[in-house]
């Protein structure tokens, strides 16, 4: 008998964060439209989290299938060291002053994580170039910026990370601001001010520390004290960027702007793979020298592939176009509604949400870590029902494709309350 997909994945394919001993055989997708995938046996799943929160616009959208054909047709890809081509110019014009703060340069790389490698790399070299010894980096504690080997450094020190701790290199964690402590940490920058070269942040959600969000205010407030010891600052727009906080990037509810923003995920709608690092013409400039040793030594083989890049135009077209703003503020709208009556439910504690992201944490009997028994509950719950919800832990959370109707949000709603009914005891 011919063998399914799933089946003929699992004598040859080894997937990320998964226990492949104990995991259940995977779904296969044979297709997408909106925000529905379609899998081998003819049933759909609604993907509320956004296939790992990159998709925006739904799945195999025509305009980016349109744009991708045509830029295939011509060019699919060209060393990006002494050579340029149009997207990639085209792309960076069109993304920079969209950004919040002054973003002058854009730098290409392939994923999150290199995009995170790449700015972690710029302001470590900054202060090189500029002959001043800062050296250390700040970063929150519960922070996720990746998982290549600095981009793990920067995170928190988890189970994820725990067999490479002792290969990452030290990093000053911080708490998250708020009313209770802004004193204490502005303290605490002053203290560790004169040889630190950056911060790096997850502006107002650390996504997959649980999506946990603090205020825009209380940050602000930090990052202008940082500023003003002349830390660099690097936003890791990665998650928020391109509306899933409600402005178009989540620094845009701040009125200190970054130095860096590293950028992912949603930039090719959630198409391809693709990182990007921008910095202002402050840090540029810095690079700027007759010492060869000042060049920024950083590339990857597909830097600004061209079928990339016209992808990321074409979702970049759809994003500013006022109908995707509208689509999130309805979304909002929604989730607020939903977010009132299940704040009364008491299985649920911690209700919150920021643009189209809607979080909460199922109470469980036992600790809330992510291990415990009832996230497996959790996730297969969801699986059996075909809605794409995969738990961080106990901690459930909607961050849907902007393109979502109202009839699929209901059904993700209908999704969780039947969740909550049938919880085990
Ligand atoms: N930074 C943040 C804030 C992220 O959420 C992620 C991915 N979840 C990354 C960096 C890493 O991106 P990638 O998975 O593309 O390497």
């Amino acid at each position: 008998m011919q063998k399914t997909l799933s089946e003929r994945d699992q004598a040859v394919i080894w997937h990320p964060y998964t226990q492949m001993q104990s995991a259940p055989a995977p779904v296969a997708i044979v297709r997408g439209e909106g925000a529905l995938l379609f899998d081998e046996a003819g049933n759909t799943h609604l993907d509320a989290t956004s296939s790992w929160w990159v998709n925006i616009h739904g799945h195999a959208h025509p305009h980016i299938t349109a744009r991708l054909a045509e830029q295939a047709a011509r060019l699919h890809h060209v060393i990006f060291a002494g050579y340029t081509h149009e997207p990639a110019v085209a792309l960076a014009e069109k993304l920079l002053p969209i950004l919040p703060g002054t973003q002058q340069k854009l730098f290409y790389s392939d994923n999150g994580s290199t995009a995170v490698e790449v700015a972690l790399k710029m302001t470590i070299q900054y202060w090189q170039n500029k002959g001043q010894r800062r050296t250390r980096l700040l970063a929150f504690h519960n922070a996720y910026h990746g998982d290549t080997f600095g981009a793990m450094s920067v995170s928190a020190r988890s189970v994820f990370t725990r067999a490479f701790d002792p290969y990452l290199f030290e990093v000053t964690f911080l708490d998250l601001p708020g009313a209770g402590n802004i004193d204490a940490l502005l303290a605490q920058v002053d203290q560790l001010a004169d040889d630190t070269a950056a911060f790096i942040f997850e502006p107002l959600v650390q996504g997959a520390g649980g999506m946990v969000m603090y205020e825009a205010a209380w940050l602000d407030k930090l990052l202008a004290h940082c500023r003003r010891k002349g830390i660099l600052l690097i936003a890791d727009e990665i998650m928020t960027g391109f509306g899933r906080t409600g402005p178009d990037f989540a620094m845009h509810a701040l009125q200190t702007g970054p130095d860096i923003i590293t950028l992912s995920k949603g930039l090719t709608g959630g198409t391809v793979a693709m990182g990007v690092t921008t910095c202002t013409n402050e840090i540029y400039e810095a690079f700027l020298s007759d010492n060869k040793l000042h060049t920024l030594f950083h590339g990857h083989s597909f830097t600004a592939n061209p079928l990339t890049c016209a992808i990321a135009l074409a979702s970049l077209e759809l994003f500013l176009d006022p109908g995707c703003r509208q689509q999130r503020a309805r979304i909002e709208t929604r989730h607020r509604a939903y977010a009132e009556t299940l704040a009364k439910r008491a299985e649920v504690k911690n209700v919150r949400m920021l643009g189209t992201i809607l979080a909460f944490e199922v109470i469980t009997p036992g600790q809330d870590s992510y291990i415990n028994n009832l996230a497996g509950f959790l996730a297969q719950w969801f699986k059996e029902r075909r809605v794409m919800l995969r738990p961080l832990g106990n901690t459930l959370y909607i961050l849907p494709p902007y393109c979502i109707t109202d009839g699929q949000l209901d059904q993700v709603y209908e999704a969780i309350d039947g969740l909550l009914e049938a919880l085990p005891e």
